[in-house]
């Protein structure tokens, strides 16, 4: 655990988080400032500050990861008309919370990923 990182902090219980599903290894809550109807980030509880540290260090969690997306993306009703999975990864993503997080985003049309250039 890093006692800095908010999502540390919030696998140890020492902040709350509505958590919608938890794993051994993962622990899914509802994002704090949703960006659709169903927003849930879904985490490690071991720190990793991003996406490409987890893969290069933890193969099995990152497997884990995904596993716990998909199930929080079904528990959430999200199958039948698809979701969007998203790992923002440093400055140009405007990544902000640095222990890596999954957003699983869905509820509605989406939109296009990105701002048309
Ligand atoms: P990112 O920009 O990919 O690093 O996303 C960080 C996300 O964490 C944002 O969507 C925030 O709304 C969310 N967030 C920040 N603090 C909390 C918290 N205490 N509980 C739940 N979500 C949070």
């Amino acid at each position: 655990m890093d006692t800095d990182c908010l999502f540390c902090r919030i696998v140890a219980g020492e902040i709350p988080a509505t958590v919608v599903h938890e794993t051994d290894t993962t622990l899914a809550f509802r994002d704090i400032d949703p960006k659709a109807p169903v927003h849930v980030l879904v985490i490690p509880k071991t720190h990793h500050p991003d996406v490409v540290t987890l893969a290069r260090q933890d193969p099995a969690v990152s497997a884990d990861l995904l596993s716990a997306a998909a199930a929080v993306a079904e528990a959430e009703g999200l199958l039948a008309d698809g979701f969007r999975l998203l790992f923002n990864t440093g400055v140009y993503a405007g990544q902000e919370v640095f222990h890596v997080h999954g957003h699983v985003l869905g509820g509605e049309p989406l939109g296009p990923m990105l701002a048309p250039r």
